[in-house]
């Protein structure tokens, strides 16, 4: 899950990156409006969290542009404007949520858990892909019923591939999910999440696209039929 970041308030922002990422978000942080129209056309993030009151455009007129160029992309308004009337405005020019400063880190979490929810393609806060559930309300994952423990990156990573079922997810695309732009990402390190998953999994879960990616599939191959 990639999630832009638009915030001029730096301690916020800093404090809000490492919060984020500590859950397993892939979290990019720009600081001005232009800055973040100017990415959505480069690297899409699945959600943005857009403060209203930034240095160059008024933050309304980015949510009505954003809008304009990508209006399936959900936002998350963050604003110190918190009267009754500039909410109803906020959500009229397209917010798909809004949350008045202060508010807590957990009530932030709780609101991102929402749109991971209507983002996945299930419409449910549960997949069941063979004998793997992801919940995504409670972040966790069980095989054959039981609990498993997952990294926040194997999680997430288990997560784009669960999702996507029967789409190949390349290394980069499934990079940019993981990682923000300024974080130091082995060229390994997507091999190395699907190592140790296929060990909490069984090794035929995730199929390797050879020279490609990843992906999971409905159908058994024959190995797992016997
Ligand atoms: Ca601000």
């Amino acid at each position: 899950m990639q999630i832009l970041l638009v915030e001029d308030d730096l301690p916020l922002a800093t404090g809000l990156k490492h919060a984020l990422k500590k859950q397993g978000y892939a979290v990019n942080h720009v600081e001005t409006g232009t800055a973040c129209l100017q990415t959505i056309g480069i690297d899409r993030p699945d959600i943005v969290i857009l403060d209203l009151g930034l240095p160059d455009l008024d933050g309304l007129d980015v949510l009505k542009q954003l809008g304009n160029i990508a209006s399936s992309l959900p936002v998350l308004v963050l604003t110190a404007r918190s009267s009754s009337d500039e909410k109803v405005l906020g959500l009229d020019s397209g917010a798909d949520d809004y949350l008045a400063k202060p508010f807590e880190m957990t009530e932030l979490l709780a609101r991102l858990r929402v749109f991971e929810r209507r983002l996945s393609s299930t419409n449910s806060s549960t997949i069941t892909i063979k004998n793997v559930t992801l919940d995504i309300n409670e972040h966790l994952v069980t095989v054959d019923n039981n609990e498993i423990e997952l990294s926040r990156k194997e999680y997430m990573l288990l997560k784009s591939l669960m999702e996507n079922i029967g789409k190949i997810q390349t290394r980069s695309k499934l990079e940019s999910r993981l990682y923000g732009w300024n974080e130091e990402v082995a060229s390994n390190a997507i091999e190395v999440h699907i190592h140790h998953l296929r060990k909490k999994l069984g090794v035929n879960f995730i199929k390797t696209v050879r020279g490609v990616g990843y992906k999971v599939d409905v159908k058994s191959e024959k190995a797992d039929t016997l």
